[in-house]
Formats: structure tokens, sequence, C-alpha cells
């Protein structure tokens, strides 16, 4: 464990500060996880926990994100792997938006 601020978002793996998601939401997420200004459902959609950091530059042309499937996702740090899974309702939620979430702790299976 570690005392680091960073948290990544569970549904895209962008690394920020807590405070950047709380403030700014995710960059990535905003349209479909509104998580600006909410403390718990930031908390609910980040997580502290994850492994590996990959810094994407240029999206569209990066092995990278096609790699974590990120493809067209803003320019940034990203996690290769976050631990927790976002809450059911929020899945429900993201499923009535048309957004498939696949979980980036390792357990989704191709
Ligand atoms: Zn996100």
């Amino acid at each position: 464990m570690s005392t680091r601020t960073e948290r990544a978002c569970m549904l895209c793996g962008i690394v920020q500060p807590l405070k950047a998601f709380i403030s700014k939401g995710c960059p990535n997420c905003d349209s479909v996880l509104d998580m600006k200004a909410d403390d718990s459902l930031t908390q609910d959609c980040t997580s502290p926990s994850f492994e590996g950091q990959v810094a994407l530059c240029d999206p569209s042309s990066s092995w990278v994100s096609k790699w974590l499937r990120i493809d067209g996702f803003q320019p940034g740090l990203y996690a290769v792997k976050v631990n927790g899974k976002l809450p059911q309702d929020i899945v429900d939620d993201l499923k009535s938006k048309g957004v498939v979430y696949r979980p980036r702790d390792g357990s989704a299976q191709d």
C-alpha cells in the first residue's frame, strides 16, 4: 500500500489525483459518468489500487492504446490494471447508455 493520492478511473483507467476527478471529472467518461463534484460517486468509480502506468501521448496511433482498448481517449497517464469494480447500479446505468463496462482488474475474458 502507498499513500499516493492518485486514483484510476475504473471505466477507462486514466490516472489522476482524486482532487482532479472531483473538480473536473474524468476527461474520458464525463459524458456517461458524471463524477464531478460528487465525492462519494468519485470514490465509487475510481480505485486507489492500480498497477502499471502507461503514458498515452498520441492515442490515435499508439500500440498501447490498442492494447489497453483506449483508442480515442484523451492523452494522459493510464493504469494497466485497476483493482476493484464499478458498483452494479452504475454498471446498469452505463448499459442503459450503451456503454459496455469491461472490468480492468484482469477478470474480463476475451
Ligand atoms: Zn474514466
